[in-house]
């Protein structure tokens, strides 16, 4: 079978159905979510009496969990969880304080000309969001991210001053969210540029927010604002597109520099994670938007069992979403459904927790809720008349 027949979601479901668990208390979930979750016996204690000494590029491991090693460590998941969390036993065990929290890693795979075109991707752009969106799928989990590793395959087209500069976007994302960059490889390709973050990060036990626990009547919450992302990869296609027919020509991206951000260096939204910490509200559920939010509705759905209805009118879009697509014919709606990368979190809340929400109404909005499974997911225009959302966001295999 082409893998393209496939798409890339039943894919992953196909290649990690029959994935068998060995150490069930450690691996407390595993493949299918932003993170997975493992749990480290009494890990926490000894780890805080080992030299702080992590080991750095291109060692074989990077001690992040010392004690772990004293016990099995767990072996994550292999295949496409976007993150996993590792629980340490202090949370099932007593230690009440944090050191009981769970530990989340995710890790994502960028290739050249499949996730992104250096012909108008400055490598330190690239840097900087190839850590981003691994942040992002930390956050996911309601968790806070702490440690990266980055490891790349690159072709001898690049220079050490080029790869400077893409590891000097790697280092500016660590420290915009103090993440500490602690190990990674590097190698040789025959084909471009491919890059791999994985990410880790930590959450108490008690927050730890997963894609399948959405209760039907709970709201649906997004941060920021969709779409603008996907506005401002149609400025760069149409750019480069007038560049190739003529060099000499200087793009023209004046008034467009918030779109342009949003596809260049999206921005992991760890300030809502701490907000919701601030207000103590434990999301009943939560994913990442990196495909769109129809898709992503349609996993929380799917994950949960529940149906979902979002009001068109409430999804929150940027005036200058609107005005970067009338060019293109594009919709922003489409965009903001099916256009991806916006980065921003989906999730939602119990109908007891809402009222908290609406204290922070600048930055999250609620865009409609959950239903019962028989429902189907729905968006619900302002004529009232439901249209089923689907899945059209961007597919790994696909052919277009
Ligand atoms: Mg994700």
């Amino acid at each position: 079978m082409n893998i393209s027949e496939l798409g890339e979601f039943p894919l992953i479901k196909r290649l990690t159905k029959d994935i068998q668990i060995y150490h069930p208390k450690e691996t407390i979930e595993g493949v299918g979510d932003d993170a997975a979750i493992l749990a480290i016996p009494a890990a926490q204690t000894a780890a805080t009496n080992v030299s702080p000494d992590t080991p750095t590029h291109n060692s074989n491991a990077t001690i992040v969990q010392p004690a772990a090693t004293t016990n099995a460590p767990p072996n994550p998941p292999p295949h496409n969880s976007n993150a996993t969390a590792i629980q340490t036993a202090a949370t099932t065990n007593k230690s009440p304080d944090k050191a009981g929290n769970l530990q989340v890693v995710t890790t994502d795979l960028l290739v050249e000309n499949i996730h992104f075109d250096l012909t108008y991707v400055p490598l330190k752009h690239l840097g900087y969001k190839a850590v981003a969106v691994n942040l992002s799928d930390v956050c996911a989990m309601n968790a806070t991210p702490k440690q990266i590793t980055v490891s790349i395959a690159v072709s001898s087209r690049f220079t050490v001053e080029a790869l400077e500069e893409l590891y000097a976007g790697i280092k500016l994302c660590c420290n915009r969210y103090r993440v500490d960059f602690v190990g990674g490889d590097t190698t040789s390709s025959t084909a471009g540029l491919i890059i791999s973050v994985t990410a880790l990060g930590t959450v108490s036990a008690n927050a730890v927010t997963k894609r399948s626990t959405a209760k039907e009547n709970d709201i649906i919450c997004v941060s920021g604002d969709l779409g603008a992302a996907y506005a401002g990869l149609q400025l760069l296609e149409k750019e480069k597109r007038h560049f190739l027919a003529n060099p000499n020509m200087q793009p023209d991206f004046e008034d467009f520099s918030y779109v342009l951000e949003r596809q260049l260096k999206p921005e992991p939204r760890t300030d809502i994670i701490e907000l919701l910490e601030k207000l103590k509200v434990v999301p009943t559920s939560m994913i990442d938007i990196s495909d769109g939010l129809s898709s992503e509705i349609l996993h929380i759905a799917e994950a949960s069992q529940t149906g979902a209805a979002i009001y068109e009118s409430k999804i929150p879009i940027d005036p200058e979403t609107y005005k970067a697509l009338e060019p293109f014919n594009i919709m922003p709606l489409t965009a903001a459904l099916n256009g991806g990368e916006d980065y921003e979190l989906l999730f939602t809340v119990s109908q007891n927790d809402y009222p908290k929400i609406e204290t922070i109404l600048d930055k999250v909005r609620p865009i409609g809720h959950i239903t019962e499974q028989a429902a189907g997911c729905n968006l619900v225009p302002d004529n009232g008349t439901l249209i089923p959302l689907s899945a059209q966001g961007w597919q790994s295999f696909g052919s277009n």
